[in-house]
């Protein structure tokens, strides 16, 4: 071009070879007065061709002659174009038309090349599809993603072709805004393109679209888009938080629309009691007629109210045909109102969600310090309450609350024992020790700390004990003073005594608190307000969360009512979680003083085991150690603990593991110490079972099966698997409740046993696994914690059909991990029930022992309890004794020693002397034996 010459041939020609050159420079350079007068004559021109020709509006450009062919050519290419377009467009593509090269042609593009055709044509597509270009299947994700990353930005408002919109059938029309309502969340956009496109089609001046807010019980009006013309941009209609103008439900016109869900069609505003001329006044605009519609979404509620302003043309009325049209396109408003706001409240959701996770983490990262949690979910929490000020009060007695005895000890117990397992030099317990450590010279709190006795019944009555106002960013602690004074504390008062969500819109005009001025020392001036109460685990209140003024001047709604109900759950839990933490510090540190004492008393002096130290103990042989019916009944206490030592030292174990021999010595006395003389389940019993395990491994040739880690703690384990038994079963412990049953809920025996094994470890010169490295030190403790519990009968039931399968599959080595767990926990109840095994005049005296003890509980059960014990227990049921015993053998004895007699032929002897004890029991049941002379008649 700059090369030609420029005639008025020249720019014909080249706007004949360029027939979209002259819309779309219009389009770029023109201003808004000459495109409004263009639109208008355009549409003159369609309306009078419309009627005189056909029912779809022709399109028709007021160009040269000679161009009008070409733009004929042009409306007939236009719609298979644009549908390609449709398909075809890429974000790239755009990103080059968007560079503004079209208005300078390159001599290159003056060719009418099928791509310069498409991008000149891309001048008059409209936003709908640019948001097709980016894909429908993503478009939700980014623009939720553009959402959270607060990027409100609007795409720029596409300046309206209204050539383009006119040559639309309204079809056509209908077609791209059922498009647009798919793709285009921002609500926004959509409406501002159709109160356009109806201010087209009804020759209306102007359009104005209203969104309601507010509560269910409190609902307005707010200005979305104000004078939407034909020229104007989204951006000069639209109206934010800064500059909306509200309208209660029934005021104005608009507000009548909403209220009476009915449109409003009037000539003469003036006339009308209900038009507000304020706004003309203020803009000078006069409006003369006005056409004024709901919105409802699909359940036929409210949700917003548009209008259209001064009807040019006739008689200057909007027609019954203008409500129709008006009415027609309003459904699609209220579909692209209700997607967008479904979708702002998945917004909401997400985000609250993550304020949750977000607190969530907090409360576990900060724990030991309850101001400074307080402080960190507000600050944290501050983004999403969306007011001006934030306060959390906590009550005078929300620092003490009171202790829960069962999770503390429940807590304290497993953790003091894992903490001394685990490092042996615990910080944490030397900590807690330390007489600096303030929280140590607190005022006794041993006992439950009394709550309230009763919730305060007057606001007067509620004292906080301390305050945080998050306010600008800061977060101040108000003194006592400030506290006692202050006319939100009292707010939050209230609330305490309501136990309610409490939800001011105005203060000066609830008149509740008051007449005001609500105006502090500062110049902060409150208006809404909204309090939610704060709840500890037991639904106690211990504190007030009070958001203060909404951001944008509005009440608090029901979205903010959900965060700031998320966020008190929080601090509650937060709280809570701090108190119990620091209560369990103070548990643990008077425990681990406790324990330290215990265990002095509770270990085998220095002195005790230094004489059997020094002195040469028996061989096994002496002790008939190796067999199966080894005897303890004639043998001195003594003796049963240089039987142990002997069983260690010919595990090769004291060697193996360089244990100290004197260490080894202190801790089977220890062990022995620290069982109860009840009647069965005392030191003899350990230590049988103990020899039995002994006998397993060697005579029954099962150590092969097994490492020296493993052997160790198997015998350890058998020797320690019932300390401290008081006589009494786990149901037993459950049913009076006991403090055990209390520290654990499966296994409470059990539990109790390996806990107690651990503390003889952890007491001085007791350690027998003292040399072990870590790695074979945790792998000690592992096995020992598998075999005691296995001793719980429950457990075996669990177990024993595994070992069943697996035994009778073939299985003989147990090299895998699990399978040789198996064999341990099975190896466990033989041993704990091998006096079953023995000898029958052995066993009969050993059933005694366990009757003894059985009815001993029973005998409690029914006289403190008042409970009829099971018959096993039951005293008055003793004749029943040997059918019972029949049933012991065969539901627990007999299955695992068959398994154990065909693992390998040496364990048979388990086997065979069960199933001859079985036949005594058996004879004794059905009255064919004498009963005490049975022994003396066999000869045993
Ligand atoms: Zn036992």
């Amino acid at each position: 071009m700059t090369s030609t010459e420029l005639t008025e041939d020249a720019v014909s020609a080249y706007l004949r070879q360029n027939p979209h050159f002259l819309a779309s420079w219009f389009v770029e350079h023109a201003d808004d007065d000459t495109l409004k007068t263009l639109a208008r004559k355009l549409k003159q021109d369609a309306i009078s061709l419309q009627a005189s020709k056909s029912p779809l509006p022709p399109p028709v450009e007021p160009a040269p002659q000679k161009q009008q062919q070409q733009l004929q050519q042009q409306q007939q290419q236009q719609p298979q174009l644009r549908s390609s377009h449709n398909h075809l467009l890429t974000v790239q593509e755009r990103s080059v038309d968007g560079q503004g090269d079209v208005t300078e042609p390159t001599s290159s593009e003056q060719s009418q090349s099928s791509d310069s055709n498409d991008r000149n044509l891309q001048k008059y597509t409209t936003f709908s599809k640019v948001s097709l270009e980016v894909g429908r299947n993503s478009i939700t994700s980014m623009i939720f993603r553009k959402y959270l990353d607060g990027d409100r930005t609007r795409r720029a408002s596409v300046k309206k072709d209204l050539d383009d919109l006119r040559r639309m059938s309204e079809e056509e029309l209908f077609m791209e805004l059922i498009r647009d309502i798919a793709s285009e969340l921002d609500v926004s956009v959509l409406c501002h393109k159709i109160l356009q496109n109806v201010s087209i089609l009804t020759n209306s001046d102007r359009g104005s679209l209203f969104l309601v807010r507010g509560s269910r019980d409190n609902k307005y009006l707010v200005s979305k888009l104000f004078d939407v013309t034909e020229s104007s941009t989204l951006e000069q209609s639209i109206h934010t938080e800064a500059n909306e103008i509200v309208v209660p439900f029934g005021v104005g016109i608009a507000g009548n629309v909403a209220l009476k869900r009915e449109p409003i069609n009037i000539n003469d505003v003036y006339a009308d009691p209900r038009f507000n001329q304020e706004v003309d006044k203020k803009t000078g605009y006069r409006t003369h007629s006005i056409l004024s519609m709901p919105i409802l979404n699909y359940e036929g509620e409210v949700i917003g109210v548009a209008q259209i302003i001064n009807k040019i043309t006739g008689n200057h009325e909007f027609t019954k045909q203008d409500e129709d049209l008006f009415q027609k396109y309003l459904t699609f408003c209220g579909i692209g109102i209700t997607n967008a706001q479904l979708f702002e409240m998945s917004v909401n959701e997400f985000k609250r969600n993550q304020l949750l996770l977000h607190l969530a983490r907090g409360i576990f990262e900060e724990q030991s310090n309850l101001e400074k949690l307080v402080q960190k979910i507000m600050l944290d929490a501050q983004d999403l309450l969306k007011c001006e000020k934030c306060s959390v009060y906590l009550l005078e007695d929300s620092f003490e609350r009171k202790i829960d005895a069962q999770d503390i000890m429940r807590f304290t117990g497993r953790f003091l024992n894992r903490l001394g397992t685990y490092s042996r030099h615990s910080n944490l317990a030397v900590a807690m020790q330390d007489p600096s450590n303030p929280r140590l010279n607190e005022k006794d709190s041993s006992g439950p700390v009394k709550l309230r006795e009763s919730p305060p019944t007057k606001p007067e009555s509620v004292v906080f004990s301390k305050a945080f106002e998050l306010h600008e960013g800061q977060i101040k602690a108000p003194s006592g003073l400030e506290l006692a004074q202050s006319k939100h504390a009292y707010i939050a008062r209230c609330t305490v005594v309501e136990g309610e969500p409490l939800n001011i819109e105005d203060l000066a005009k609830d008149g509740r608190f008051g007449k005001g001025p609500f105006t502090d020392a500062s110049g902060f001036t409150s208006k809404s307000v909204l309090c939610m109460p704060i709840h500890n685990s037991e639904r106690t209140i211990i504190g007030v969360t009070q958001l203060i003024n909404k951001i944008n001047g509005q009440p608090f709604d029901d979205n903010d009512e959900h965060i700031i109900e998320a966020f008190s759950i929080f601090t509650g839990l937060g709280i809570h979680n701090c108190q119990m933490y620091e209560h369990a510090c103070q548990l643990m540190a008077k425990q681990s003083v406790a324990l330290e004492v215990l265990s002095y008393h509770a270990t085998a002096s220095k002195e005790e085991a230094e004489r059997f130290s020094l002195e040469t103990i028996p061989t096994a042989d002496d002790y008939r150690l190796y067999t199966y019916d080894f005897d303890d009944l004639a043998m001195k206490d003594d003796d049963t603990i240089r039987a142990t030592i002997r069983m260690f030292v010919d595990a090769n174990l004291i060697n193996t593991f360089k244990i100290p021999y004197e260490t080894m010595c202190r801790w089977v006395c220890t062990v022995k110490k620290n069982y109860r003389p009840v009647t069965y389940h005392n030191w003899r019993h350990a230590f049988n079972v103990c020899q039995t395990m002994f006998t397993m491994l060697y005579t029954g040739e099962l150590r092969p099966k097994f490492d020296a880690v493993e052997v160790f703690a198997l015998m350890a384990a058998c020797l320690c698997h019932d300390l401290d038994h008081r006589g009494t079963n786990n149901a037993f412990q459950v049913k009076v409740a006991s403090p055990l049953a209390m520290l654990y809920s499966t296994s409470v025996l059990e539990h109790h046993h390996f806990d107690h094994c651990i503390m003889i470890l952890n007491s001085e010169g007791n350690n027998i696994f003292q040399s072990f490295p870590p790695e074979e030190y945790r792998r000690a403790i592992k096995i020992l914690e598998h075999a005691i519990l296995s001793t719980d009968l429950a457990l075996y039931f669990k177990k024993r059909g595994d070992f069943k399968t697996l035994v009778e599959s073939g299985e003989r080595n147990f090299k895998e991990e699990e399978k040789k767990d198996l064999l341990k926990a099975m190896m466990m109840t033989a041993c704990d029930v091998a006096a079953i095994t023995k000898p029958w005049k052995i066993q009969k005296e050993i059933a005694q022992l366990v009757t003894a003890e059985f009815f001993e509980q029973g005998d409690i059960e029914k006289t403190k309890l008042g409970q009829k014990p099971i018959p096993m227990m039951d005293r008055e049921k003793k004749d029943e004794l040997p059918t019972m015993q029949v049933g012991f053998i065969d539901s627990i004895c007999t299955p695992v020693y068959e398994l154990f007699a065909k693992i390998s032929d040496p364990l048979r002897p388990l086997n065979d002397g069960c199933a001859s004890n079985r036949k005594h029991w058996e004879e004794m049941a059905s009255g064919n034996s004498q009963d005490d002379n049975t022994d003396e008649q066999t000869g045993k």
